[in-house]
C-alpha cells in the first residue's frame, strides 16, 4: 500500500487520503471584470498531465487538513507534500510540475 506522508501527522496508509484536484490555483484578483469564457476557465478547467503534476489533498481520515503533492500520474510516486502557505519545496519532477503549470 502507498504511503502519503501527511505534512503534520508523517507517514501513513493512501486510505487515509483523499484527493482534491489540482493544487496551486489562485482566484483572479480582478474577478468581477472577468468575461463568462474567463471565469468559465478559472472554476472549471484543469490540467490533467502526463507526468508530474502538483495536487493537493487532504488527510480525511487523519489531523483532517489540506496540503500540497507533487505526485507522477504514470507512475504515482509522490515526489513531495507541504503545508498550504508554505513555498514548494526542492524535489525531483518539481521543473515538470513547473511547466505543466504554467
Ligand atoms: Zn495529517
Amino acid at each position: 500500500m502507498l504511503q502519503i506522508d501527511c505534512p503534520w501527522c508523517g507517514p501513513r496508509a493512501e486510505s487515509e487520503f483523499s484527493c482534491g484536484g489540482e493544487g496551486g490555483i489562485v482566484r483572479p484578483p480582478n474577478s468581477e471584470s472577468l468575461t463568462d469564457a474567463e471565469w468559465g476557465d478559472y472554476v472549471f478547467m484543469r490540467k490533467n498531465p502526463k507526468g508530474v503534476h502538483h495536487e493537493q489533498w487532504r488527510h480525511a481520515s487523519g489531523c483532517g487538513r489540506w496540503f500540497n503533492v507533487l505526485r507522477d500520474t504514470v507512475s504515482y510516486r509522490i515526489h513531495a507534500t507541504w503545508r498550504i502557505g508554505e513555498a514548494m519545496p526542492d524535489a525531483e519532477g518539481q521543473a515538470a510540475a513547473s511547466r505543466s503549470n504554467a
